[in-house]
């Protein structure tokens, strides 16, 4: 029988073959540099962190939050405008007035909260996916809540296609938590309140802690480290400015027993 010939007078075999391999090399090669540009970004938190170390009252991360930071793809979380600078660190637009946050900020409330392997933890602010999968690789369980449809949406099915089974998303206002899911041993706010909503206090296990940006939205809020004690009582630990988008929803002012 008469094999096929290209145009160019080549059989398609090759043709195909050096297709497939160019195609390969392209993603090859990218993939390799996202990876060298990842591993550059973890020197640069390490750096900012040993900066800040006055206010982190520390000079490492936790090995397991390094190890996080330097397998999760940020570059996957972030729209295709952006996703030459999905290194740097620093936030970047996901569309819909949102952001992914800095990674030096992502890594220091994955570290404050000093997650380990059995933690359940709700986080409010879904927003790309990024801080949840940072937290899934260290911990088994991940709830985490947004309040912006589609954003909920573009996250479920990100999160699916990495293959982080282990979190859990709702499209849902998450300043009143997740009840069905309560307690938790740990609680990561990342959107702006005025003060530390009450639901999410009542959620959190004794012995557990919550981090949380409070301050005017729009402005610069302190980041806010809560704990819980075995008791019951709080304890609350500013720990440096830092800058979020606002924790929307129709939720009324704290009132008198309001934690700010
Ligand atoms: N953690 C995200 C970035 C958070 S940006 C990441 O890693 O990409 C803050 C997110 O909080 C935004 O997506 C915003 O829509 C969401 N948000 C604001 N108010 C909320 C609320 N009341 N409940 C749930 N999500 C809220």
């Amino acid at each position: 029988m008469k094999r096929l010939q290209s145009s160019s007078g080549m059989s398609r075999t090759p043709v195909i073959a050096l297709l497939f391999i160019s195609i390969f090399m392209t993603h090859g090669v990218l993939a390799d540099d996202y990876e060298k540009k990842r591993q550059a970004l973890v020197r640069v938190i390490e750096a900012d962190v040993r900066d800040t170390s006055l206010y982190l009252d520390k000079e490492e991360l936790d090995e397991r939050v390094l190890e996080a930071l330097s397998t999760v793809p940020r570059h996957r979380f972030v729209p295709d405008k952006v996703k030459d600078v999905a290194y740097e660190n620093r936030a970047l637009p996901i569309g819909y007035s949102q952001t992914i946050s800095q990674p030096y900020i992502v890594a220091i409330m994955t570290d404050l909260l000093k997650p380990t392997r059995d933690d359940r933890v709700l986080e409010i602010g879904t927003g790309s996916g990024y801080q949840a999968a940072v937290m899934a690789e260290i911990t088994d369980k991940v709830y985490t809540m947004e309040i912006v449809r589609p954003l909920a949406e573009q996250a479920t099915q990100r999160l699916q296609q990495l293959g982080y089974d282990n979190i859990v998303v709702r499209h849902a206002d998450g300043y009143y938590g997740w009840e069905e899911h309560a307690p938790f041993d740990l609680i990561i706010v990342t959107a702006a309140s005025s003060h530390v909503p009450p639901p999410l206090i009542a959620q959190l296990k004794p012995g557990g802690r919550m981090i949380i940006p409070v301050g005017s939205p729009f402005l610069v809020q302190q980041l806010v480290l809560v704990e819980k004690a075995e008791d019951g009582k709080l304890s609350l630990r500013q720990i440096l400015p830092v800058m979020f988008v606002p924790l929307t929803g129709g939720h009324e002012d704290c009132g008198k027993d309001c934690v700010d």
